[in-house]
């Protein structure tokens, strides 16, 4: 029951922006390469997340809207040591308690789309023909209708398209192979093609970061047997003083580390004798057995074995890098 408990707790659908993330993790699980996400009124009104992806097959749409019926962890040593995202089978059950969902999608075997139904109350089990492309598509309608007091804590419809931005900010910048189209209200917000050539790579870092950063940045790639970091760290005349500005990715997933933190600030303090607000995109890879990652999906802490060795690593690297190109 406390494994239930915790994997329950990880899965609340906070906000709007909370299931559209756990959205396209499901359709970056099922090896989409393009990814729309259609959001009205800040996602309170509709969430429509449509990718082309493996798709569902129609005998298991049904237990796809079912509680637990698709958790494949046996035990809580597992539960912390799964590294990839949905394994918890639980957030499409949650969203359809909360919401009026719809469910199509379409293998690439099937002749045609087949969907399924559920809210707060009545659900429509049996698959019903709808004509679909090959991908998955889930549509979130009235998210909180049947929670006043949830629906009562959403903040503007701005603050929550702010949300969901930052949410596809953060993917779109670990996932370059995954084209992202992002529209509110009708209008396009974000148009992401797939990159993946470096130059595609910097491009859209660009269209997320602003191209000032690029241009005033560093290109990060070095490595020291287990340990890679690659990406970009902002030059001495590019500081933002943006906190959102600082991305770090632990073998493809965002994290917030006070460690890292710490070992970028003091290579920019070491070398340009402060440490105001550094701007990075940073990617460490790790071996995956030297990584704790916190048995709660949604805070964005890892915890290293060798944490030391992981600050040196980091910090050396980059202070080396800026180092180099002192004046
Ligand atoms: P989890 O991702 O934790 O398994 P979810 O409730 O998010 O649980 O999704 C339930 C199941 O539905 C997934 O395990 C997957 O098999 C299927 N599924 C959900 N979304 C998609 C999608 N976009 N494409 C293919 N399969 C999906
Ligand atoms: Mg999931």
């Amino acid at each position: 029951p406390q494994l239930i408990n915790q994997i329950a707790a990880g899965e609340v659908i906070e906000r709007p922006a909370s299931a559209v993330k756990e959205l396209v993790e499901n359709s970056l699980d099922a090896g989409a390469t393009q990814i729309l996400i259609e959001i009205e009124e800040g996602g309170s009104r509709l969430i429509r997340v449509t990718d082309n992806g493996l798709g569902i097959a129609k005998v298991d749409l049904e237990l796809a809207l079912s509680r637990h019926a698709t958790s494949k962890i046996g035990s809580l040593h597992d539960l912390e040591s799964v590294l990839s995202f949905g394994f918890r089978g639980e957030a499409l059950p949650s969203m359809s308690s909360v919401s009026r969902l719809t469910l199509t999608s379409r293998q690439e075997s099937d002749n045609a789309g087949w969907s399924v139904k559920a809210d707060g109350t009545e659900k429509e089990l049996d698959p019903v023909p709808t004509a679909h492309p090959i991908g998955t598509c889930v549509e979130l309608r009235d998210l909180f209708y049947n929670t006043p007091a949830r629906r009562k804590f959403l903040k503007t419809e701005k603050t929550e398209f702010g949300h969901i931005e930052t949410v596809l900010k953060r993917m779109a910048l670990s996932r370059f192979d995954t084209g992202f189209n992002l529209r509110h209200n009708q209008r396009q917000i974000m148009d992401l093609k797939p990159a993946l050539s470096n130059a595609e790579k910097s491009e859209r870092v660009g269209l997320l970061c602003g191209d000032g950063f690029v241009h005033e940045s560093l290109e990060v790639d070095v490595a020291n047997g287990d340990l890679g970091l690659q990406g970009w760290v902002g030059l001495p005349t590019y500081s933002r003083s943006q906190a959102d500005m600082q991305f770090f990715y632990v073998n493809g997933r965002l994290i917030r580390d006070k460690l890292i933190n710490h070992a970028v600030r003091l290579a920019y303090q070491d070398v340009l004798f402060h440490g105001r607000h550094p701007v990075y995109v940073l990617y460490l890879s790790i071996d995956p057995r030297l990584v704790d990652v916190n048995a709660h999906p949604a805070k964005l802490e890892v915890r290293f074995r060798e944490s030391k060795a992981v600050h040196d690593f980091v910090y050396r690297r980059i202070k080396q890098l800026l180092t180099d190109v002192r004046p």
